[in-house]
């Protein structure tokens, strides 16, 4: 067995079968992806479009592509045929940028809204705030071709598990107070993504559906 199955059969007992697993493999080789799809693995998360592109030309057809890196509204064009779900949105131009190109492509686009609850300032997302005030807007409820399926966060990059499980906890917490608010109807805003190598057993403790890991499964970058 591949070194790379090995590690994704590790992981998998690590995680609920109802969490679901976002192989990271941004910068690796479509042989390493292959090797993961020979194991049975199926989702895959990249951060950079060109390089999602490639793959996605490259690669079986059967792959859910994921995008779970920042992305800039003039390049959601080139994925907006394939893409499976994308979990950065932090900005109703964006939204809307989405909602364009998913309807020339007449598909209904899978997105995540990403929150801010690190500490650092370097990461990206949108507060509390910004995001009770997007989901009231006018402009966001007349998006026809999107679909909200949850939210997405990144804990600060630290050693102190307390810290990130504090966040992470923050990040449910405000899933669930968005779900009573503006999803009550909906049972499809379901997923929270959180959890990364170094901390997807904290993250999935506090309420994680969705983990997106890239080292522990194909070696450091
Ligand atoms: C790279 C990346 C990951 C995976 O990180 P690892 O530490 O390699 O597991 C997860 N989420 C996002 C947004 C990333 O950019």
């Amino acid at each position: 067995m591949s070194s790379i199955a090995k590690n994704i059969e590790e992981i998998k007992k690590e995680i609920p079968a109802k969490v679901q697993l976002i192989a990271v493999s941004k910068t690796k080789p479509a042989s390493a992806i292959e090797e993961a799809y020979e194991c049975g693995q199926r989702i895959f998360g990249e951060n950079k479009v060109q390089e999602l592109c490639d793959k996605f030309e490259q690669l079986p057809k059967d792959i859910a592509w994921h995008m779970i890196g920042h992305l800039q509204s003039n390049k959601v064009k080139y994925m907006a045929g394939f893409v499976s779900l994308i979990h950065g949105v932090d900005s109703l131009s964006l939204l809307k940028e989405i909602d364009k190109q998913a309807n020339k492509n007449k598909r209904i686009q899978d997105v995540l809204l990403q929150c801010f609850i690190a500490t650092e300032e370097t990461k990206f997302g949108l507060s509390e705030e910004e995001l009770t005030d997007l989901l009231k807007s006018d402009d966001f409820k007349q998006l026809k071709s999107i679909s909200v399926k949850g939210l997405m966060g990144m804990a600060s990059f630290t050693s102190d598990e307390t810290q990130i499980r504090k966040e992470f906890k923050s990040l449910k917490l405000l899933f669930d107070k968005v779900k009573s608010e503006f999803f009550s109807e909906d049972p499809s805003f379901k997923e929270i993504s959180m959890g990364m190598s170094g901390d997807y057993k904290i993250a999935i403790e506090e309420g994680s559906t969705m983990v997106r890991i890239g080292s522990s499964i194909f070696g450091s970058r």
